[in-house]
């Protein structure tokens, strides 16, 4: 691994940083351990601090505004990520987020997000990267030390047990010690101890009774087992009382109001809190300070990143990689087609990212179509919608508004304030606003007037409306359209802003004439420190269809193309921060779309474009089946290198992928009373499976290349040392260089204690060219054999290595002895 990161021989104790302490009041102090906005933390000129700029994160760098006309590259989902298995990869996903971050002016990204696929019902599964807790903490070790080998702080997150989103406030873990340090802090605990994280998140939950930003386990493990020596930042508005000072919770954000300020002064003079804490906290903050290159007169670890590649172009490798071919007869690549039917609402709308923090603003997307057209030019390409996907009102196609006030593209935004006078405009691009940061006057807003002339492509009905809380009306041509209250979704404020409710009504609209839409809206405002964040989009919602024409029309096309290729998947109501799923069906009518597209054409490929597991009951009929996530703004370009065979399906599965949700093991997402119990302990996903005996559709590490693959010789020296090195042969047996990653599994069926059936320690991606043999040499830690009982339990006797592809597919064993 690498040490880049402490190029700077600097502590918290330093000189540098002692001098600045002392020059401070208890004021000033406390001042700075709550963020001055929402982004930023305050600046002190007297000891020549800057403000410290964060930003979401994980998948690209949002930057200080949540706005289309500062766009950032859209990386591939952490699902996605993971499914690649390669650190490498992780390492320059890490750097490509820093280099976004150097050009947004950002000195902290707030990810990676590294908490476990406990169950697939969770609503951040795609934002996290897998079930199992070595393969999280390795790709997460890597990410940070890419962010970090070039000067920006990682943000590891959210501390801990955080794996689920209803009632995500408030919500108390019950989880034993063995599973929190086998499994959930396992995850986190490479990212410190070996990439040196200058951040950690705590969480919004609590765990064992305490919430994160007053618990026991900021400072064990984290600081006084694994040497943390950063800022434990709080999930946004977790900090909730003067207790969580006396933990080592060292910043609230957002700021600037906060439960700390003056009130923690006060506990601080009265003796409650002790100043030496408040101390540790300031200089933690000045540390990172110091790293960032935010403190005057210290040099920051890296001037300038030094790890810069095409973003654009690795987003799209790195698409293809975190690809899983879970099937294929043989159809993949397609060679060259003469006709493609491309079916499916989302092979032209695709999800390429999660919903929630994690939204970041791209300038373009490459759609499966799109990606599709450009790689086989010479093909004849259709395109039938076959199933409507959407749900709630999606935002206005960009090209289809123009600006009344300028004559551009876009729209005419103006805030007035409570009697009537423009106190604010501007004109933007897109038509989903959210103000989260930055300086439009929310606090001060009246009305929000939207407008733009708006122009469809074809003649016909649209749903015409917008989504927000509050009380808004529609104009369109001067005509009053829409009067009206969404009801709020429960009283989760945070929820409501991640997915406000929608209202809308049947506009008609002839092709290529415009028509002027005007929205008067009233938001009601949101409390506490989301008082000043505002969200609402303008847009449609999909008009009644007749669903078995679309499917009609699909088949229809399927049935006259050499080939279809069906994009299935969720939408933004299925997957995003703030809630969890309910079911893993695809929406809408989609199963009957693929199950009649295969009857039609039997050389049908299936592309699920979903950021977590979803049922896929025709599985076994289609020709292929591609898992491919959110894969970020290339995502249609690298669907189509797939497709052509320019590049192999990279991806092995980094979560158990389900049949039906009936089979699923640890499936609960809703806590009962204010509680959720981890009940299952250290067995979750495969873990899980195969304790119960239960066979999934695809199993952990499964996925298939373009080439075949076999191995041969494993063998090891045994754990002399802190590690075994496991070697074994790997050969490309097939007709086409390609990567294979290798898997090494750990059993001990003769244990004294109860043990995962099987569990992974190590893994190694190996690329190969036809007909080479590679040795593969994979670490083995003797730590990875341990189990947790008030310390590391190393229990003598041996343990069998198991090797192979999947979690289930392990052809060769070892026997190692401790
Ligand atoms: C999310 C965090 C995010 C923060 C700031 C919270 O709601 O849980 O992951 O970093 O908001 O956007």
């Amino acid at each position: 691994m690498s040490t880049q990161n402490t190029l700077t021989d600097l502590t918290e104790d330093s000189p540098e940083i002692t001098s600045r302490l002392e020059a401070l009041t208890l004021e000033e102090k406390v001042q700075l351990l709550t963020g001055r906005d929402f982004w930023t933390t305050w600046p002190i000129e007297k000891i020549g601090l800057r403000r410290i700029l964060v930003s979401d994160g994980p998948s690209g760098v949002r930057g200080e505004v949540w706005d289309e006309r500062s766009p950032s590259l859209n990386l591939p989902s952490a699902t996605a990520l993971s499914s690649s298995w390669d650190t490498e990869i992780a390492r320059r996903y890490g750097a490509a987020s820093a280099v976004e971050a150097r050009r947004k002016g950002v000195d902290v990204v707030l990810g990676p997000t590294i908490n476990l696929h406990r169950s697939p019902l969770g609503g951040r599964h795609f934002e996290a990267f897998s079930e199992d807790p070595v393969l999280t903490a390795q790709l997460a070790a890597a990410y940070v030390e890419g962010v970090q080998d070039n000067g920006v702080g990682a943000t590891p997150k959210h501390y801990i047990a955080n794996d689920f989103e209803t009632e995500r406030f408030t919500a108390d873990v019950q989880v034993s010690d063995r599973a929190l340090r086998e499994l959930y802090l396992r995850a986190f605990e490479d990212a410190i101890t070996e990439a040196g994280a200058w951040l950690v998140m705590s969480a919004y939950n609590s765990v064992n009774g305490a919430t994160a930003t007053e618990n026991d386990l900021l400072e064990t493990p984290l600081n006084s087992e694994w040497g943390f020596d950063g800022v434990v930042i709080s999930d946004w508005t977790a900090v909730r009382s003067i207790e969580s000072a006396k933990h080592s919770q060292d910043l609230a954000m957002p700021g600037p109001v906060g439960p700390w300020g003056d009130a923690l002064v006060d506990a601080v003079r009265r003796g409650d809190v002790e100043e030496a804490a408040i101390d540790r906290k300031v200089r933690r903050l000045l540390l990172l300070a110091a790293r960032v290159g935010a403190l005057e007169g210290v040099e920051p670890v890296v001037a300038e990143p030094v790890t810069v590649e095409d973003g654009v172009a690795f987003a799209r490798e790195a698409a293809a990689e975190g690809s899983v071919l879970v099937g294929n007869d043989g159809i993949l690549p397609l060679g060259r087609p003469q006709s493609i039917a491309v079916i499916g609402h989302n092979a032209k709308n695709a999800r390429t990212q999660g919903g929630g923090s994690a939204t970041v603003l791209p300038e373009h997307v490459v759609s499966p179509l799109d990606g599709i057209r450009a790689a086989f030019p010479e093909a004849e390409v259709g395109y039938a919608i076959g199933a409507i996907v959407q749900e709630g009102l999606a935002e206005f196609e960009r090209d289809a508004m123009a600006n009344p006030v300028t004559g551009g593209p876009g729209a005419h935004v103006e805030f007035l304030d409570e009697s009537g006078d423009v106190i604010f405009a501007e004109d933007r691009l897109a038509s989903a606003l959210v103000y989260f940061g930055g300086d439009a006057p929310v606090g001060s807003l009246g009305t929000l007037v939207f407008e733009t002339d708006l122009t469809m492509e074809e003649t016909g009905t649209v749903r015409l409306g917008f989504a927000s809380v509050g009380t808004g009306r529609v104009f369109v041509d001067g005509e009053l359209l829409i009067e009206a209250a969404p009801e709020g979704v429960g009283d989760d404020l945070g929820a409501a802003f991640l997915a406000p409710p929608a209202v809308s009504a049947p506009v008609d609209f002839e092709a290529g004439r415009s028509r002027r839409v005007r929205v008067e809206l009233r938001p009601q405002r949101l409390e506490g420190g989301l008082s000043h964040a505002l969200s609402v989009t303008f847009g449609t919602e999909p008009v009644e269809t007749d669903a078995d024409r679309l499917i009609a029309d699909a088949v229809a096309a399927a049935a006259s193309a050499d080939v279809a290729v069906v994009v299935v998947g969720t939408n933004s109501r299925v997957e995003s921060e703030g809630y969890d799923r309910s079911d893993l069906r695809l929406p809408g009518r989609q199963d009957d779309l693929v199950r009649a597209v295969l009857e039609a054409n039997p050389r049908t490929v299936v592309v699920v474009n979903a950021g977590s597991p979803v049922e896929l009951p025709w599985r076994e009929d289609a020709a292929a089946v591609l898992l491919t996530w959110f894969g970020g703004q290339e995502y249609g370009a690298a669907v189509a290198d797939i497709l052509t065979g320019a590049r192999e399906p990279g991806g092995r599965l980094p979560t158990t992928w389900p049949a039906r949700m009936a089979d699923v093991p640890v499936l609960d997402v809703t806590p009962v009373g204010g509680v959720l119990r981890y009940d299952e302990g250290i067995h979750i996903g495969y873990r899980a499976w195969l304790r119960a005996g239960a066979t999934p559709a695809y199993p952990f590490g499964h996925g298939l290349g373009y080439t075949t693959w076999s191995l041969s010789d494993a063998a090891t020296d045994g754990f002399a040392a802190e590690k075994a090195d496991v070697r074994v042969g790997v050969t490309n047996s097939g007709d086409r260089a390609g990567k294979h990653v290798v898997q090494v599994y750990a059993e001990k069926r003769d244990s004294a204690v109860e043990r995962p059936e099987r569990w992974l320690v190590g893994f190694a991606v190996i690329r190969a060219a036809a007909g080479e043999t590679v040795e593969a040499t994979i670490p083995v830690p003797r730590r990875a054999l341990a189990y947790w009982d008030g310390g590391w339990q190393f229990e003598a006797g041996d343990y069998v290595l198991r090797l192979g592809s999947s979690a289930t597919d392990l052809p060769l064993a070892l026997t190692v002895t401790l």
